[in-house]
């Protein structure tokens, strides 16, 4: 049994790559990539963008042509803020650096 998903690249099936040519002779076309699944696997993250896609270039593909309904599904018209305590300086590293600390985290109401 299969188990596996089509990658949702716009173009994967466009790449001219050796792994995607298929059909007999005389109709071959390029075909878009298979992307295992592996959920027997204790690593597995159902909500792994990468189960959906063979590589981050499709990934990309896919986020720029569908970027306009990707953000209405959440829309961001105001900054989201961290409490954090008044940063304190430290000596550490060679410049020093400021020490920061959070006090909660906004939540995004649904
Ligand atoms: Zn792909």
């Amino acid at each position: 049994m299969s188990n596996f998903k089509w990658c949702h690249g716009p173009k994967c099936h466009e790449d001219k790559t050796q792994d995607r040519v298929r059909g007999t002779k005389g109709s071959k076309v390029l075909r878009t990539r298979k992307v295992k699944q592996h959920t027997e696997r204790s690593w597995y993250r159902p909500n792994d963008f990468m189960n959906y896609f063979c590589s981050v270039g499709c990934y990309n593909q896919f986020a720029s042509t569908h970027i306009q309904r990707i953000v209405a599904i959440e829309p961001r018209n105001e900054p989201l803020e961290t409490p954090i305590n008044d940063p304190v300086k430290t000596d550490r590293g060679y410049y020093g650096q400021w020490e920061i600390t959070k006090r909660g985290v906004d939540t995004q109401t649904e």
